[in-house]
């Protein structure tokens, strides 16, 4: 598979284009922003984090039988993806009030949940990504109703999976963002699953281990992504 032109680069990742029309290459980076932009920074060593996690996360949904956009990791920060039509949904699974959740419903950072809360939000920029619902996603054409509820099922086993998995390495999955596409007329998972995405917390000591550290500024932001790929084993 050759690597040919640069067909986009977003806040954390640059998009190619393969010799093969159906696959593209994701380079991930270390540049790291938070809230839409307005901040900005560097991670260093997050882009090789990210990559081989998310490849790890990939490779064990595909084991529990979600299908997904991983093909192969072709070096430390690249990966060859099936190129899928992104579904233009945000969607978040929280298992613990936390960030936006508790601030706007005055809830404490922490508080567990009764049951998993998904959250859907548009997938646009320049909007600041708006939480939506399913009816409005269903009436601005974003997704069938088929597609939002195999997303959903999807998301939620998901977190299942994710739950088990990291309380097994003593973190707390407090929440997440997922993204899915249609490739071949299948929803395929097609994001990474990274610090930059999830909310992980020591189980014992509640410290943060993801991109909070480095959106609030609580230093130590490369050792949190180092200490989540030592116990993942990466
Ligand atoms: O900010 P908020 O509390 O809504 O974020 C919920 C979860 O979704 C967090 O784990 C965050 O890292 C993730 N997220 C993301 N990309 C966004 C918005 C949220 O990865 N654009």
């Amino acid at each position: 598979m050759k690597k040919l032109e640069q067909l986009y680069e977003g806040k954390a990742k640059k998009v190619f284009a393969t010799d093969d029309e159906d696959i593209l290459i994701v380079d991930y980076k270390d540049d790291a922003t938070a809230f839409n932009g307005l901040k900005k920074g560097t991670i260093y060593g997050k882009g090789v984090i990210n990559n081989k996690m998310s490849n790890f996360m990939c490779k064990m949904m595909e084991a529990k039988g979600i299908p997904t956009h991983f093909i192969e990791e072709l070096s430390d920060r690249e990966t060859a993806v099936r190129k899928v039509q992104i579904v233009p949904l945000e969607v978040i699974i929280r298992n613990k009030a936390a960030g936006s959740m508790a601030k706007r419903l005055g809830l404490e950072e922490g508080m567990q949940l009764l049951c998993p809360v998904l959250e859907f939000s548009y997938k646009d920029d320049a909007l600041g990504d708006p939480m939506i619902n399913d009816s409005h996603a269903l009436a601005c054409g974003f997704a069938t109703q088929e597609e939002i509820d195999t997303i959903r099922n999807m998301a939620l086993k998901i977190n299942e999976i994710m739950c088990e998995y990291f309380a097994g390495k003593n973190i707390e999955l407090i929440d997440f963002k997922l993204e899915f596409g249609r490739y071949k007329g299948k929803i395929i998972l097609a994001d990474e699953i990274s610090p930059d995405t999830c909310r992980f917390w020591d189980m014992t000591t509640h410290e943060k281990l993801d991109k909070d550290r480095f959106r609030r500024d609580l230093g130590s932001v490369e050792e949190a992504y180092q200490e989540i790929s030592k116990r993942l084993g990466l």
